[in-house]
């Protein structure tokens, strides 16, 4: 089987010219067949090269080692005559976005990675996975990252959390119902808190410690919303046909189809 059929697909325009199998890292090195690439500026396409240079990006590891992709690129002249953009370079639909150093693929399972453990959980796994890359790092993906349906959402937690060298704390946001993190702030304001509740007008109940600007922040950005305090760990209960979340706190004697969970 060709090589490039395992790592792109049948009908991506690539082809690998060659591989090093180092001790813990595989080099792939990688061209594009494209014929032309669109210019960004004005969206048309040009085939006039202006000259090649590599690009290093971090893939998906295998068998046990890290895996390099060296991808020789183009700049394309763009033939627009009114475009601002004398020379860009190419652009690819798949795999490869600007400015970035890891694969797409690479960047998706790290992210799935960070919001389901966290940042030093999953620095360790992915140090396990021959995947190197800082806690810091993987939080910046969720904070880039497109926060999901936010319009939907009935029930977050807000706590802190410190930042690598501790001398400044930030906000979590965590959705209740789906265990996830749905924001990073960078502060632990009142002011932040409260502009960010007020594009939520959904949320009706939000957990928080007894951080006197966490309540500020709920009371006045969020006035319809209840608060709770106290316990870290709380449970929530699909209580009526309306779908309306009903909140309990700590009742262990509750029969209903309940979901706990911490934050
Ligand atoms: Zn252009």
């Amino acid at each position: 089987m060709n090589i490039k059929n395992i790592l792109f697909s049948t009908q991506d325009k690539f082809k690998v010219v060659g591989v090093e199998n180092g001790f813990d890292q595989l080099r792939i090195y990688v061209q594009s067949k494209q014929k032309n690439s669109v210019c960004p500026n004005c969206c048309m396409p040009s085939r006039k090269v202006h000259s090649y240079y590599t690009r290093t990006f971090h893939d998906l590891p295998a068998f046990g080692k890290a895996s390099l992709l060296f991808l020789r690129s183009r700049r394309f002249y763009c033939l627009t005559d009114e475009c601002a953009l004398g020379v860009f370079s190419e652009r690819f639909s798949t795999y490869f976005s600007p400015y970035k150093r890891r694969t797409s693929r690479l960047e998706k399972k790290l992210l799935n990675m960070a919001l389901n453990a966290g940042g030093k959980p999953a620095e360790r796994l992915c140090k396990q996975l021959s995947i190197s890359i800082s806690d810091t790092i993987l939080l910046r993906l969720i904070h880039n990252a497109a926060i999901p349906e936010q319009e939907t959402l009935t029930a977050i937690g807000v706590d802190d959390w410190a930042y690598k060298n501790r001398d400044r704390y930030g906000s979590i946001l965590v959705d209740l119902h789906t265990r996830k993190i749905i924001d990073l702030l960078p502060d632990r304001e009142e002011s932040t808190l409260r502009k960010w509740l007020k594009e939520m007008p959904g949320i009706n109940i939000i957990t928080r410690d007894r951080y006197g600007k966490y309540q500020k922040a709920a009371t006045k950005g969020a006035p319809q919303t209840q608060q709770v305090t106290d316990s870290k760990t709380i449970t929530v209960r699909d209580g009526s046909s309306e779908d309306k979340a009903t909140l309990e706190v700590n009742n262990p004697s509750t029969r209903l189809k309940e979901t706990k969970f911490r934050y």
